[in-house]
């Protein structure tokens, strides 16, 4: 039998076997492999590092969406930075926004995942509302003149082309993309391996949001099964409404879950100590 090893930290590594390997290409940006597991279905790798499987990606596809989504109440027009396997993106479309716009570095990875990953997306981009852009995202924030409710940062991790996507400058220049009251969710990497990275994120958002906060959703295929999230918009508040405000919020929604609730987002906003970024901690 072959194994995928992904060696993400000094001294761990995680190993899945590999039935099939659908797919191993360099683009110019990134190493790409496709491979089928029995249990977790098809993974994207990138760079060597798990992006996606198909039976545990909608955690994260619904955590990085519908948490920013929901906090905001009445999103129309909604940035996705990264995210070219359409994840993200299909669970954006279905709030009522108005158009969704997705910028991702390396157009390969688009039309892998639709060719060889197709329920990821399940059509969301071939809906009217989307518009794609292949490009580097910093390059967009700095460029476009277009306001927005909701910006998703659904980045790999800070190396490679992912890299410029957490510097303070980025976060800054998307906070100048944003309409008053809008919301912005990062990727923000494995909290028990990569602190530093949740760290740096936490702090170099505070200095362009007043309200910052981390949240987690539990991965099974991401190195320490957990990964970090950080949201940030105009107040703490905003970003963990009460239950009774998300459930109304809810409404258009309900169904079409399977691992977000108002219940769960509220409780993912609770981080145990050891894990709570320091630039946060009381
Ligand atoms: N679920 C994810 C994970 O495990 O981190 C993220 C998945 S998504 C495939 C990440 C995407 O971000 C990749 O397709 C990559 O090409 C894109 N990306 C990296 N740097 C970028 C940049 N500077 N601008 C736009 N997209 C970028």
């Amino acid at each position: 039998m072959k194994w995928f090893q992904e060696k993400l930290y000094g001294h761990h590594k995680q190993m899945l076997s590999m039935s099939a390997v659908l797919y191993h290409w360099r683009t110019e940006f990134q190493d790409v492999l496709i491979f089928e597991n029995p249990v977790f279905g098809k993974v994207l790798v990138l760079d060597g590092i798990v992006q996606l499987t198909e039976r545990d990606n909608h955690i994260y596809h619904e955590m990085i969406a519908h948490v920013p989504l929901m906090a905001h109440g009445s999103a129309r027009d909604v940035l996705i930075i990264g995210g070219g396997d359409g994840g993200t993106l299909k669970e954006v479309l279905k709030h009522p926004v108005d158009r969704a716009t997705l910028v991702e570095i390396d157009g390969e990875v688009i039309d892998l995942s639709r060719r060889f990953l197709p329920d990821v997306s399940g059509g969301a981009f071939d809906d009217p509302r989307t518009t794609v852009l292949v490009m580097d995202g910093t390059r967009y924030i700095a460029e476009t003149a277009t306001q927005f409710d909701v910006i998703v940062i659904d980045s790999t991790d800070p190396l490679g082309p992912g890299e410029k996507l957490f510097t303070p400058a980025f976060y800054r220049a998307c906070r100048s993309r944003l309409r008053p009251g809008g919301v912005i969710a990062v990727q923000s990497g494995a909290p028990f391996f990569q602190p530093m990275e949740l760290d740096q994120v936490c702090g170099r958002l505070a200095a362009s949001f007043a309200g910052v906060r981390p949240y987690l959703a539990p991965v099974p295929t991401y190195a320490g099964g957990m990964l970090a999230l950080v949201a940030a918009g105009a107040s703490n508040d905003v970003l963990r409404p009460p239950c009774k405000v998300l459930r109304e919020r809810f409404g258009a929604l309900d169904g079409k879950t399977r691992y977000y609730t108002p219940e769960v987002h509220r409780a993912a906003f609770t981080l145990a100590p050891s894990l709570a970024p320091s630039p946060l901690r009381e």
